[in-house]
Parts: structure tokens; sequence; C-alpha cells
């Protein structure tokens, strides 16, 4: 089977001849190909959406509302099926896969009230018969280049959001799970959406870097890794475009002394091992503050031998595959690395095999002790199952340790002092922070976004910076001067 692009409506093929694999990661089986775009396909969805913004942009805001409430409708119909799609392509269980629907869906239904959140703001009389309205417009044609990892929570963190604010979107999915983008078309144009208002191009970097390159293209939102994410900021905006660039994270867990450490290794390990570890919201440190550690590792490692690992289809599971072969090498090699580098391997997971499943993209729950800062292990983005405890001293260590990370994706504090919690969240250095709470993703009416190098711009995504991001404001100054009353007055208005 062959999977390409979409044109508002129509299924397309384009003109471009080079394909990528798509496999099930549980059996490791190659199920489809994907076509990947070349520049002049791009160009070819760009001028379609650049077409369509001509009209849409006038579009009501009723009209526009009705549509996202019909999509809202058939989106979460189309739950179980789309769970299914992502597991088939991505691995996570589908338990998981529901759950980062439901995420996308709430962003469905905040782009639902978008009357409400373009009202602009008018003062009357600000200087003799005249007054001043500021008012927020559509940009044009919007670009999503998007991970792997959520392929429907994270087109829909963008694209109902700038669909409402009156643009057109163009969506570049990830290669490795392309099938999730084209059910979301699907059902948006069976709502309504007039063609061309929303596309979907599949590709590579080459896709990519014909989106950051061209003129029809007025904004850029990618999310995905930060070499990657700092590529795209730097060509989206040398190519004058608005651009939100969000990319890998290290997200660290501290523990006090005073914690509920039950409930602490509960969130660590659902944090750390869930959908595999492929959450730019995992947690993938444990920051234990003396003198937690060895009670605090005696659980989670308890907790973490418990996890059932198998297809994500099977009921019972806990943790499916990873995305693809070479991916868990890379994981497993860093668990090898690890080990060389002198971290305590508590639970060592690279001996797993699942009975049936031969060819799946296994790799087991693995935790580390003792881990150092100065480790590889520490210092990558691992984006698997591998979780890694840190031994801090103190409290200011603990917090040092998230201020010298170069990623400020999310971070969390387990305690139970108001105190410490109030502390923490006024001088943490990350954009995300959860007090008692291990994977603080925001609510679709607040936005989402990381500091330092996990994000790249100046705003979140989703939420009012989504409103704000794919929208641009103009102000209208307006003098109405009665006829009847004196000569053209060409100063500048004193009262
Ligand atoms: P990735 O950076 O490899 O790919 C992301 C997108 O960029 C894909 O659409 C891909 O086709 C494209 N791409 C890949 N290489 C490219 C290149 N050289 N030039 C131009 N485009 C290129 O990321 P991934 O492996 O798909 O996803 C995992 C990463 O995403 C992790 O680092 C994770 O932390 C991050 N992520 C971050 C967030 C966040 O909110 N900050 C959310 C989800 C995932």
């Amino acid at each position: 089977m062959t999977i390409a692009h979409r044109m508002g409506s129509k299924a397309w093929d384009g003109q471009s001849d080079r394909f990528s694999p798509v496999y099930n990661p549980a059996t490791g089986e190659q199920t489809a190909q994907v076509r990947l775009a070349d520049a002049t396909d791009v160009d070819a969805v760009v001028t379609a959406a650049s077409d369509a913004f001509g009209t849409w942009r006038h579009s009501s805001l009723s009209t526009r509302t009705r549509i996202m409430f019909a999509f809202r409708e058939l989106l979460k119909r189309g739950v179980p099926d789309l769970a299914r799609c992502i597991t088939a392509e991505h691995g996570k269980t589908v338990t998981d896969a529901e759950g980062e629907i439901t995420r996308g869906l709430e962003v469905v239904e905040f782009a639902c009230g978008i009357p409400q959140l373009l009202k602009g703001e008018y003062s009357e009389r600000v200087s003799t018969g005249t007054d001043v309205c500021s008012i927020r417009q559509p940009l044009g044609v919007a670009a999503g280049i998007t991970p792997f990892n959520f392929p429907a929570m994270v087109p829909m963190w963008m694209f109902p959001i700038a669909i409402a604010c009156g643009n057109c979107f163009v969506l570049k999915p990830s290669e490795r799970d392309p099938s999730a983008a084209l059910m979301l078309a699907d059902w948006f144009s069976g709502a309504g959406l007039p063609d061309g208002v929303f596309n979907v191009i599949q590709g590579d970097r080459v896709a990519v870097d014909a989106l950051l390159a061209h003129p029809g293209v007025a904004a850029v939102s990618f999310v995905g890794s930060t070499p990657i994410a700092r590529h795209v900021y730097r060509s989206a905006a040398a190519s004058g475009k608005r651009v939100q660039a969000l990319g890998g994270a290290k997200n660290h867990m501290i523990v006090l002394p005073d914690a509920d450490l039950d409930r602490a290794a509960d969130a660590a390990v659902s944090a750390g091992y869930g959908s595999a570890g492929e959450r730019c919201m995992a947690v993938s440190v444990v920051v234990a503050v003396d003198p937690v550690g060895d009670a605090l590792v005696e659980r989670i490692a308890e907790r973490t031998r418990d996890l059932i690992v198998g297809d994500g289809t099977d009921a019972g599971v806990d943790m499916g595959p990873l995305v693809t072969a070479e991916h868990r090498d890379r994981v497993r090699t860093m668990v090898d690395t690890g080990v060389a580098e002198g971290a305590a391997l508590v639970v060592d997971g690279r001996g797993l095999t699942v009975p049936d499943r031969p060819g799946g993209h296994w790799l087991g729950p693995c935790l580390f002790d003792r881990v150092t800062p100065e480790m590889e292990v520490y210092r990558q983005e691992i984006f698997g199952p591998v979780l890694c405890v840190v031994r801090a001293g103190s409290y200011d260590e603990a917090v040092g340790l998230v201020a010298d990370n170069p990623w400020g994706n999310g971070v969390a504090l387990f305690t139970s002092s108001g105190a410490a919690a109030r502390r923490f969240q006024l001088e943490v250095e990350a954009g995300m922070v959860g007090l008692n709470v291990p994977i603080p993703v925001p609510v679709s009416y607040h936005s989402f976004g990381g500091w330092g190098d996990s994000l790249f711009g100046d705003t979140h995504v989703y939420g009012p910076d989504g409103v704000r991001f794919y929208t641009r404001g103009k102000v209208v100054t307006a003098r109405w001067s009665d006829p009847r009353t004196g000569a053209p007055d060409l100063g500048f208005p004193a009262q």
C-alpha cells in the first residue's frame, strides 16, 4: 500500500517517486510505503492553500464555528479507529493513543470558541470625534511540521486554531506514522471545510526545506528534536516567516525528603515509561534529594519490574515497542554507554523478548541509579524507556541541575511542603512546572511551551498564544467629523 498526500477533500499522489517504509513496530513488518514530496509537490499544495485563503479569510465566524463543531463530532466518533491507526504505526498502547486524541480534541473544543477569542478592543473618543479599534487578522498559509511521537495530538495543537483564525494550513506529518493526519483531514473535509483550507503533504527533509523556503508560506509551527527545531527556526526566520519551533527535552522530577514516596514512585514509572518514553514530556531524570535515594530507587525498581511490555493492541499491556528498529538500537546503545560510564543499571530491559512477536522493536524498561551530570546518559535526550536517577545533596543542588540543563521543557517537584513548592514555582528554569504532577501538559485554554533549547520563538503553542501566533494585529484610528464644523485640521490632535 502507498500512502500519499491530500489536497483538501482529494487524495493526491503528486509527482515525486521517492518513498519511505512504514512499519508496524510490534511485528517489525513493513505495512506500507509513504510517498515523499519534492519541491514541486510542495509548491502545488501551497498554491492550492493560497487560492483557498482568498475565500476562507472572509468566511464568517459562525461558518467557521459550525464547521469546527461538526469536525469535533466526527473526531469524537472516530476515536477508536484513529487510536488503532496510531498504534499500528507508532506502537503505543491503544489506551495511550486514545489519550493523545482526547488532548487534541480539547484543542478543537477550544477552537470552537473562536468568536470569543477573536474579539478585538475598542476605545471610544480618544480625541474629539476619533475612535480606535484593534483587530486581529489571519496571516495566510501556515505550515505545521510534526514529529512521530504524537501523530494526532501535535497536529491538533496547531491546525484547529490556525484554521479557526481564518488561515489555510499545510501539515507535514512524520514520515514514520503518516496515516493519522489523513484521517483527520478526511473528517475535517466531511465537516464542511472548503477544499484547500487543510492539506497534508507527506515527506522528509526535502518537503520541510521546500516549505521553509516557499514565499507562499507565512508562518511555520514545528515540533520535533532540538537540532531540527533550531534549523527550522533559523531558515524560516531568514525567509521572513513567523516561526515557533519546539525542540527536545530532558525533563527532571525532583523528589524532596518530605514527599510521599509511593506516590512519587508511581508517578516516575508512569511518566518515565509511558509510551516507551517516547514523549517530549516524559520524565527522564529523577533527582532524589538526600536521604530518600535508596528508598525511592527500591520503590521505582519494584514497579518497573512489574510492567508488561507487548503489542499495544493487546489488553493489559503497559508499554509497547519503540517506533523503529534503528531507534530501538540507538536507545539500547545508550544503555550500554551508561553501563560503561559506571551508572548502576538496577533494571535491565535489554534482553526482553515478546512471545509471538520476535521481529518487534522491543526494549524493556531500564532503570539507572547513581547517574552523574557528566555521563552521556544524562547529557543526551534518549527518547526511550530509560529512567536515570541522580542523587542530590540538597534542594539547591537539585534545582541547579535543572538550571544547568540546556533544555527547559517540563519539570516536576514532589513534596508535601507548600513553601518549598511555591519557591520552586518561582525560581525553577522551565516552561511547564508540575507540583506533585509528573507530566504538567497544560490544558487547551492555557498554552504549551518550554524554555531554552526546548523552544525557539516567542509564542507557545495552542491556547491564547496559538491565537496570537496565527493572527496579526491591526489598529484602526477613525475620525468621522461633522462636515458642518470647522476647516480641515493638519495638526496632531490635542484634545
Ligand atoms: P525529528 O526532529 O526527527 O522530526 C520532526 C519532523 O522534522 C518530522 O516531520 C521530520 O520529517 C522532519 N525532519 C527530520 N529531519 C529533518 C531535517 N534534517 N530537516 C528538516 N526536517 C526534518 O523528531 P522525531 O524523531 O519525529 O520526534 C521526536 C523528537 O520530537 C524528540 O526530540 C522529542 O522531544 C521532540 N518532541 C518535542 C515536543 C515538544 O513539545 N517540545 C513534542 C513532541 C516531540
